[in-house]
Parts: structure tokens; C-alpha cells; sequence
């Protein structure tokens, strides 16, 4: 289990290895190498069932290092908390080496997670960016939609980040309404999920279509269709928020049915 509190005090521990969004496998097939002392280098992170955890970023990966995505299909649920820290304050460090305010050479702060120009004083926190996640229904049926990078025949939810001075609520309507043309009537809030691929934080809705006529955008989305809950193309994966919202909306239909 994860707890959020740096640890400063200590001078060993587990150390997770990174780089390019790759994470170096343990001596057991886990994420994390062997307890050891620790370099000056690394970024203290977190305990790991009370075990003080280092981040060690560096430059480049090796061939046998999976992917974050491939990570968290393999582990159980238990581990997202910790993978998805690692991975987005690693992708923070190696983006955040320079002042973004006056181009000088930044350094890390150890009481936070926190990069300060020692030139002029600006700081850096994580990038932290938040995007809408909606799964559309009108009655039992879904809107599920094709984003092109998506591998071939998976369908999911519509999703996009929020723009500058946006509320989510706003976000999610110009969303919809951009990708597929739809009104919506009833948006209801669901939950939120930590995304590390870099940086996202999900923000889950429903909402109810004030109509079935769908204008595709051909850009952000190559196709989108109405689903019945017993004839789903291939869904997102399970550890996804989108792949919640689906079985959320699956097993209501399935009460309200029964
Ligand atoms: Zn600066």
C-alpha cells in the first residue's frame, strides 16, 4: 500500500527504475529493485508497505523494459496508486530540467516535489492536466467512439482535456458535442482516476443524449456507434476509468432489468 509522504529522512530503500515511460523490471518480475542504498541522485518518493521508495530517472531504457501501460495491465489494481506516481513525477523531472520562466538550470527541492531556479526563484510543480472522461447513454444503449490511435477494433468512451478557464461540466458538452454533434441533457459527476500517460487526471461523467443522430468529426474520432449492452465491440482495458464507466452503466442496466 501507498503512503503519500516523502521519505527524507531515509538513506535506503526500494528503488524504481525509469526512463522514457519504461520501468526497469525487479530481480522478483515486480517494479522494484532490490532494497539498497540510495544515490543522491534519486528522487525520494513514497513508502510501499512502509518501506522508504527512490525514484531513479534516467536517460535511457533498455529493450527488455515494459511499457507503464503494459505494467498496469499485468499487475493487480493495488499497484496503480504507486506506477502511476512513479511514472508522471519521472516524466516531470526529465521535462522540467530547465527554468520554463528564464531558461536557466533547475534543481530539486527535497522537502517537496518541487524544481527551483536558483536564478530567478520560479518554481515547478508535477504538471498535473485535467481531462473530461464520458460515457454518453440514451436508454440501456452507449456511445462508444474509435479514436485512430486506438489498436484496431477497440471502441471507448469520448474524452479530451479541459481548456483553459473551462469548468468540466463546460468541457464535457463541447467535447461531445465537437466529436459527435450530440446535445446532452443530465451530466452526472462519477469519479476520477490518476492517468499517467504523461500527466492526466480523469474526470468520469455520464451523460444522457437528447438525441441518437450522430455527426463523427472524422479527426479526433474515425468512427462512433450506439451499442446495446449485449453486443459490445472490444473495450477499453480494465484497469481504465473508461472501462469503469462502461461496467457502471452495464450492471444498472442489468438491475433495472432484472
Ligand atoms: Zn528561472
Amino acid at each position: 500500500m501507498l503512503r503519500r509522504e516523502l521519505p527524507l529522512a531515509e538513506t535506503a530503500g526500494w528503488v524504481i527504475r525509469i526512463a522514457e515511460g519504461r520501468i526497469a523490471p525487479g530481480p522478483d518480475g515486480s517494479p522494484l529493485q532490490l532494497q539498497q542504498s540510495w544515490s543522491s541522485t534519486w528522487q525520494p518518493l513514497c513508502y510501499w508497505d512502509e518501506v522508504p521508495v527512490a525514484l531513479a530517472v534516467e536517460a535511457q531504457a533498455e529493450e527488455s523494459w515494459p511499457d507503464g501501460r503494459h505494467w498496469l495491465s499485468r499487475l493487480p489494481e493495488s499497484w496503480f496508486p504507486l506506477l502511476s506516481t512513479a511514472l508522471q513525477v519521472a516524466a516531470w523531472l526529465r521535462d522540467h530540467r530547465f527554468c520554463g520562466r528564464c531558461g536557466a538550470p533547475s534543481a530539486r527541492l527535497d522537502r517537496e516535489f518541487a524544481m527551483l531556479c536558483p536564478h530567478c526563484g520560479h518554481r515547478n510543480y508535477p504538471r498535473i492536466s485535467p481531462c473530461i472522461i464520458t460515457l454518453v447513454t440514451h436508454g440501456e444503449s452507449l456511445l462508444l467512439a474509435r479514436s485512430p490511435r486506438f489498436p484496431p477494433g477497440r471502441y471507448s468512451t469520448l474524452a479530451g482535456f479541459i481548456e483553459p478557464g473551462e469548468s468540466a461540466e463546460d468541457a464535457v458538452r463541447r467535447e461531445i458535442h465537437e466529436e459527435v454533434g450530440l446535445p446532452v441533457g443530465r451530466v452526472r459527476y462519477y469519479r476520477s482516476q490518476a492517468w499517467p500517460f504523461p500527466h492526466s487526471l480523469m474526470l468520469g461523467f455520464f451523460a444522457e443524449a437528447a438525441s441518437r443522430e450522430l455527426h463523427i468529426d472524422g479527426v479526433e474520432i474515425v468512427d462512433a456507434a450506439w451499442f446495446r449492452p449485449g453486443r459490445l465491440p472490444q473495450l477499453p482495458p480494465l484497469y481504465s476509468i473508461s472501462r469503469a464507466l462502461i461496467e457502471t452503466h452495464l450492471a444498472e442496466v442489468a438491475t433495472a432489468t432484472r
